[in-house]
């Protein structure tokens, strides 16, 4: 049982996957739309998938980025994924595909202000268009949890998580890639060599979309910070 309440960030993109996920685990999940929401005292907040040009501003336009950033930075739990791993990422490379576009959407589109938190670059929509989505079994490089009995990544006959390494599901949409970390972020989950997700203290940030497949170790994760 989860008890804790976690906010979701509902401006744009993949909250509702996030927040159901939350709930079945037992949590209370609200929704972070405007400045009063983070007002609130949360016990993490978790950044969805998304859009993260679209994300980054509407949190400026809502007053969020500010406060929410001041929270992150102060040890607040965080889960960011895809797009969320982007607003968390203290510098972003590349504007994705701009094809297309005229020059004042290309210039939209380029500028992510993002919360810059995580001691990580990334590289946004690396994987290419033709390659957008995809999906792939990954390895979890993160330990194994006090929490790790029942659910996807434990071995059925009881043995520890550890013991028998079960792939992490892993969906990639247009995703960014971790293209170096800083001295303080980990790696939690890799595909084939690649960091695909990453710990840095209380922030937790996946290219992938956990939201999406059955596996909760990432979530288990994360809730196991705030204890
Ligand atoms: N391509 C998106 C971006 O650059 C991220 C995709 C996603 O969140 N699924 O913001």
């Amino acid at each position: 049982m989860c008890r804790r309440r976690i906010g979701v960030l509902a401006v744009q993109g993949a909250f509702a996957e996030h927040a159901s996920r939350l709930r079945r685990l037992g949590c209370e999940a609200v929704e972070l739309r405007r400045a009063d929401d983070v007002a609130h005292p949360l016990d993490g907040v978790v950044l969805p998938g998304g859009e993260s040009t679209t994300q980054s501003r509407l949190l400026r336009e809502t007053g969020m980025l500010g406060p929410l950033r001041a929270l992150i930075a102060a040890g607040l739990p965080t889960l960011g994924t895809c797009a969320g791993l982007i607003l968390l990422a203290a510098r972003v490379e590349g504007a994705g595909d701009l094809r297309g576009l005229d020059a004042a959407a290309a210039a939209g589109r380029a500028a992510v202000e993002g919360l810059r938190t995580l001691d990580v670059t990334v590289s946004r929509n690396a994987y290419g268009r033709q390659l957008g989505s995809f999906h792939a079994e990954g390895t979890w490089e993160g330990g194994a949890s006090p929490d790790d009995h029942g659910g996807a990544g434990t071995a059925t006959d009881g043995r520890a998580a550890s013991a028998v390494p079960v792939p992490v599901p892993l969906t990639f949409i247009r995703a960014p890639r971790i293209e170096r970390l800083g001295p303080g972020a980990r790696p939690l989950v890799t595909l084939g060599g690649q960091v695909v997700a990453v710990q840095q203290d209380a922030q937790l940030a996946a290219a992938f979309h956990p939201e999406l497949d059955g596996d909760d170790r990432l979530y288990r994760r994360f809730l196991e910070l705030m204890r």
